[in-house]
């Protein structure tokens, strides 16, 4: 699965999911020790020429809300600063943000979902992306598997990412479907140029 030394250049893109202050202790939807990622992130981040990133932000009432009968607590709501990024994220590194889940209706876990995200990273003559950020098992899985039906190389970073785990060990196998469907797994040491 970790296939060594990955070389960063410029048709590579990286795609920094959701780290934002409701993901992180403290915030609405806590991914457990979340925050962990930002400066695992803040090192890899200037290898890239280009990075985007994801901003998950739903309006109020949004369909994946518990009182909407969604699974999920009220999260990520525009405009509050749940939705923020985590304050220590070095966003100076962002070329473009990508907010998703914008619509009621559409769970926007994917940063591909109801967005250009492709379009754009195919505009910027990127061929691999390499994934990092929050949540393993759900918004990081669905952005690495949509990559890879998209055509891009996909690289996702183990110790850039943290799982929700609602059930035991949903993180270890979210990172193995992302294998499984073609990802490559390497730690953010293993990334260089
Ligand atoms: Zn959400």
């Amino acid at each position: 699965m970790y296939t060594g030394l990955v070389n960063i250049d410029d048709t590579d893109a990286l795609i920094v999911v959701d780290v934002q202050n409701d993901f992180c202790p403290g915030g609405a939807l806590p991914v457990p020790h979340g925050d962990d990622v930002v400066d695992v992130i803040n090192r890899i981040s200037p290898l890239f020429s280009v990075v985007f990133a994801t901003q998950d932000y739903h309006p109020p009432g949004h369909s994946s809300f518990t009182e909407q009968g969604g699974p999920w607590p009220v999260h990520c709501v525009q405009g509050t600063q749940g939705a923020e990024f985590h304050p220590k994220l070095d966003t100076s590194r962002f070329d473009e943000v990508i907010q998703k889940g914008t619509e009621p209706d559409t769970d926007g876990y994917s940063g591909f979902a109801g967005t250009d995200l492709a379009d754009r990273l195919w505009a910027r003559g990127t061929t691999r992306v390499v994934v990092a950020g929050l949540a393993t098992d759900y918004c990081v899985r669905e952005t690495a598997l949509e990559a890879i039906a998209n055509g891009l190389t996909t690289v996702v970073v183990p110790d850039a990412v943290r799982a929700v785990d609602v059930h035991a060990q949903d993180g270890a196998k979210a990172l193995e479907a992302m294998a499984q469907a073609g990802a490559t797994l390497a730690t953010a040491d293993e990334i260089d140029l």
